[in-house]
């Protein structure tokens, strides 16, 4: 592949002006790249200081530099790092003496997609770095190392083996009906296909703990107007998001913003003031907050603290299906502080809103975090994994052995579609070298 002789480098570290910015090299190119730049290639994969050089022989910078030889590297390649000052002068005179001695920028994703192209990880890991890189959480950060050291991986490369396995023996069903084969392999296919369809199953029916980590809890605010929602964001947020322009009329989409609470992302999304309009763009940005509304994880369903009779009205009306938790505000008017199953808050002093972070942490982690198997992750592998099932289930109850084959086949392929690893002319060669032996 052409792309792949290119040597590339990037900026690994963040931009802008900091103590150290690390620019990372892979490609075949690697070595002769650090020979130019650096006079001797350092030992390998130790940390030695270097002076680096311009073309005219002009020092750039003094710097730690890393001689990388694949393929035990990141992308498979040979590759090299250098630890650069990390002023922007710096960086680009050292990056114009990459160019000039061969190098290219790396495009986005270049060193993952490299590293998956050689084997080093399969889809479902190099989509984890991504992840990883964009966690700002905890529990998200959890899972995408998780899923970037293998976990969901190891999973589907389980079931892609023992659909092989069953693969491999429907064939022989076919090819060879008159021999010999043992009664029960029959059975015994049937079985590990009703095993297989049970675990995709239970994996797909997981209620979206894994995505919803990855993509952060939506939590939706409902109640009457002027209970007071607004006001219990902001103070929920310490920050004026949920400013309500006073103009009527005046087109607004649902006002998000996220926080880290109990270490998973919460989207707080407030549709409060949101009214039936004639305005044609207006009642689109009211239709589509009603949506994400309804499909947000947990309702924060707010009555005014002196109108309990609202509470009842608040939580059958809260929109959609998520997890409803009661709220009444304004406690510090009302002398008595019953609140009767809600949680009594004031947005105005801030009393009970411990409890009130306390209560989404609870119900946050009962929709995401769980011991066991990893989860699933995103909508493109519940997409393909769903195929999958789809296509297992029809195997199991095809009656022509030629066409159950074929849906098993679909069935792999399908898996194989998420971790990148198994395509037709692999599953094909390797039921062809299970087969060909002796035969
Ligand atoms: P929303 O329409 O439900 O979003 O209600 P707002 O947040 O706009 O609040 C309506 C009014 O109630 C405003 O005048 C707020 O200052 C007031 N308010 C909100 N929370 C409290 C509270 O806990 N105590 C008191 N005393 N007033 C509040």
């Amino acid at each position: 592949m052409a792309e792949h002789e290119d040597t590339i480098f990037a900026l690994a570290s963040g931009g802008g002006r900091a103590a150290v910015a690390v620019l990372r090299i892979s490609g075949a190119g690697s070595g002769a790249l650090l020979d130019a730049l650096c006079g001797r290639r350092p030992p390998p994969r130790r940390a030695s200081l270097r002076r680096i050089r311009d073309g005219g022989g002009e020092t750039l910078d003094r710097a730690l530099v890393l001689w990388l030889p694949g393929p035990g590297t990141y992308t498979g390649e040979d590759g090299a790092e250098l630890h650069l000052h990390g002023g922007p002068a710096v960086i680009e005179a050292v990056a114009d003496a990459l160019v000039r001695a061969g190098a290219r920028p790396a495009e986005a994703g270049e060193f993952t997609r490299r590293a998956f192209l050689n084997g080093r990880m399969d889809l479902t890991a190099a989509e984890a770095v991504a992840d990883l890189v964009e966690a700002e959480s905890a529990e998200q950060r959890r899972q995408a190392l998780r899923q970037m050291e293998g976990a969901l991986g190891a999973l589907y490369e389980d079931w892609s083996q023992r659909l092989l396995r069953v693969l491999a023996q429907q064939e022989a069903l076919i090819d060879f009906p008159d021999e010999d084969l043992p009664s029960d392999v029959a059975a015994a296919l049937n079985a590990e296909m009703a095993a297989l369809a049970a675990e995709i199953g239970m994996h797909l029916n997981d209620d979206r703990r894994g995505e919803r980590t990855r993509e952060g809890l939506r939590i939706a605010i409902a109640g009457p107007p002027n209970v007071g929602k607004s006001s219990l964001i902001n103070r929920l947020f310490a920050r004026d998001i949920a400013i309500v322009s006073d103009l009527p009329g005046t087109t607004r989409d649902a006002l998000e913003a996220r926080l880290v609470l109990g270490g998973m992302v919460m989207t707080m999304i407030d549709t409060a003031g949101l009214r039936e309009t004639e305005d044609r763009i207006e009642a689109e940005g009211v239709r589509r907050a009603r949506a994400r509304a309804a499909e947000a994880d947990i309702v924060l369903a707010v009555h005014d603290a002196r109108a309990p009779e609202e509470a009842a009205a608040v939580g059958s009306n809260a929109p959609g299906t998520g997890v409803v938790i009661r709220v009444a505000n304004k406690v510090d008017l009302t002398p008595e502080r019953d609140t009767e199953g809600a949680i009594g808050v004031s947005a105005l002093t801030g009393h009970g809103l411990d409890r009130l972070r306390d209560a989404l942490i609870v119900a946050g982690r009962d929709l995401t975090v769980r011991a066991g198997p990893p989860p699933l992750t995103r909508a493109r592998h519940r997409a393909a994994l769903a195929a999958a099932l789809a296509a297992l289930t029809g195997a199991m109850a095809e009656p022509s052995e030629e066409l159950r084959a074929e849906e098993l086949r679909v069935t792999l392929r399908m898996i194989g579609r998420v971790t990148g690893r198994w395509g037709v002319e692999e599953i094909l060669g390797e039921i062809f070298s299970r087969f060909c032996i002796g035969k």
